[in-house]
């Protein structure tokens, strides 16, 4: 054949290669507009570290904080009603989990109650959650409002944001040992954030996270409890008795977890999109309880 055949009959298919490709990927584009909030992209720095050291890292923290919880005999029993109602909650929000992180299926889930006045709850890397006495008997949480602070938690480290910040953490330091501010600056990271996180090696208990972190896990949050059949709405609720019980000293959750109008604005702006998910977890529930 000559080569101006080859070349023309190349041609040839790579356009019809090309016009099928597209006709095949409308259908999947149409398809992958999901239901439910929308976030944007992982930050480039979450990559820094890998997950797998980060998730061991906080499996070790967790290990030690509840070995010492039980010396103190501040450990809540398998049997604690509190205990069982918290797992319970977990286990309606797992299966709703791997589609925010894959890796999210090979984590060994677990929750803990931790005997303490502070209003607190976290989840760790790798799916460690503890919630203490604290936030549950001085707010009062019916369940929607506890699946609301677990979703918020849990949605932490399914867009590891954790991981997040050891990387710039890491990334700052790096910076400040072959340019100083400059590169901080070009990077867009503050440069007290090395100090904080990577020369001290991050507690994974007790870390602070940014504002974007923060209105990301909301909504985040809201959609796994919704989709686990918890009613959304208690999103404004929560925010409300948080509000309400930090007339004396702040507790411990909102120091990290900044209140504000623009907080509950957020959340009720993007009910609309969760409502529907919540909505069709109850009917379903309903019609299976029916047919029993
Ligand atoms: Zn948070």
């Amino acid at each position: 054949m000559q080569a101006w055949f080859v070349k023309r009959m190349l041609l040839r298919q790579f356009v019809l290669h090309l016009a099928l490709g597209l006709l095949a990927a409308l259908p999947v584009v149409h398809a992958q507009t999901r239901e439910g909030v929308e976030v944007g992209e992982s930050s480039v720095f979450t990559k820094i570290v890998p997950a797998d050291r980060v998730e061991r890292d906080a499996s070790l923290q967790y290990q030690q904080t509840l070995t010492q919880a039980a010396k103190q005999h501040a450990l809540g029993p398998a049997d604690h009603p509190q205990v069982q109602r918290l797992r319970a909650i977990m286990d309606k929000i797992i299966p709703f989990t791997s589609p925010w992180n894959p890796r999210a299926q090979q984590w060994k889930w677990e929750v803990n109650l931790i005997g303490s006045n502070q209003i607190n709850a976290y989840c760790m890397p790798g799916g460690k959650i503890a919630f203490y006495t604290g936030i549950l008997n001085k707010l009062q949480l019916n369940d929607d409002e506890v699946a609301v602070v677990m979703g918020h938690e849990i949605a932490h480290a399914l867009r590891e944001h954790a991981r997040e910040r050891i990387g710039k953490g890491q990334a700052t330091e790096f910076a400040a040992r072959i340019g100083g501010s400059l590169l901080s600056g070009l990077l867009g990271i503050d440069p007290r954030l090395g100090d904080a996180v990577a020369q001290t090696g991050a507690n994974l208990v007790s870390l602070e996270f940014g504002r974007e972190d923060e209105s990301e896990a909301d909504l985040v949050g809201m959609e796994l409890a919704a989709r686990a059949g918890y009613d959304p709405r208690a999103g404004v609720s929560l925010w409300q008795k948080m509000a309400a019980n930090n007339k004396g000293a702040p507790p411990e959750w909102l120091s990290t977890h900044p209140s504000g109008t623009t907080r509950i604005a957020d959340i009720e702006a993007n009910l609309p999109k969760v409502m529907p998910l919540y909505e069709r977890t109850k009917k379903s529930a309903s019609s299976e309880s029916g047919n029993q």
